[in-house]
């Protein structure tokens, strides 16, 4: 289903060819039925690497979907998760060819039309930043096999350093998702961002509008993919995105709506 809520917005939207966009990469590029990139190396790996991470995870997700933690707790919370998560991944990820053959397997799938989508970006010129508080060399590496890591492309996200038979990752500076704003884009980048009349901006949680600046509200048109807990959660999508694509849409609806 398609619902638009800011038929204004997406009118004044289609008028403009400078734009640039800003999109989440898990579940929202990949599938809603994929999994998250921070699962598919100790799913890869299993024995005591799954092992850990599982018992992290049935720890901290239901924190996760907790909203009555006070915001500031649960940050804190996130951003402990987030920690561990990489502190375990950096003890077992021991060399970089595992990124490579976690791959092979691995439930990760592009979203139907996200490839034409991708592409046209990137022969339209339009810049476009994939913010992710997953795994950055993993994305790098599944996007480079599917063809389609464009020079428009910047990767925000958290990567591994491989040196002398060791992986390094500053933990201090991860992007969890309790984090990942605006103030992860790097300077350089903000101030292209500044300029530029229009954004565009997909993802698949609520949370991830916060890539953007919210004085950059107002020239951001925001779309959402809701696939999951679909009737629970699309009042709380409608509410916060000027577009809500549910059941499975995909990027060639995306291209229609725009284009239309
Ligand atoms: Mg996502």
């Amino acid at each position: 289903m398609i619902y638009i809520n800011n038929k204004e917005k997406l009118e004044q939207f289609k008028k403009k060819n400078n734009f640039f966009s800003i999109i989440d990469f898990d579940r929202t590029i990949t599938t809603g039925a994929s999994e998250a990139s921070l699962g598919i190396i100790p799913k890869f790996l299993g024995g005591r690497c799954l092992e850990e991470r599982l018992k992290t995870y049935n720890h901290y997700r239901p924190l996760e979907l907790d909203y009555t933690i006070e915001k500031e707790e649960k940050r804190k919370i996130m951003r402990e998760w987030a920690t561990k998560t990489f502190t375990i991944l950096s003890k077992y990820l021991t060399s970089e060819k595992i990124i490579d053959d976690s791959l092979q397997n691995a439930n990760l799938h592009l979203r139907n039309g996200a490839k034409e989508f991708l592409q046209s970006l990137y022969e339209k010129n339009i810049p476009l930043i994939i913010m992710s508080a997953g795994v950055g060399n993993l994305i790098k590496r599944f996007l480079e096999k599917e063809g389609v890591l464009y020079d428009n492309i910047n990767l925000i996200s958290n990567f591994f350093e491989f040196k002398d038979n060791k992986t390094y990752i500053n933990t201090e500076k991860l992007m969890a998702s309790s984090n990942k704003d605006y103030s992860k884009i790097p300077e350089d980048i903000r101030k292209i961002l500044d300029k530029k009349e229009n954004i565009l901006l997909c993802g698949d949680i609520v949370e991830d509008i916060r890539m953007i600046d919210t004085k950059q509200r107002d020239k951001t048109l925001t779309i959402g993919f809701l696939d999951h807990n679909i009737e629970k959660n699309l009042d709380i999508y409608n509410n916060n995105f000027d577009i809500v694509l549910t059941d499975n849409e995909d990027f060639n609806t995306v291209m229609e709506i725009l284009r239309r």
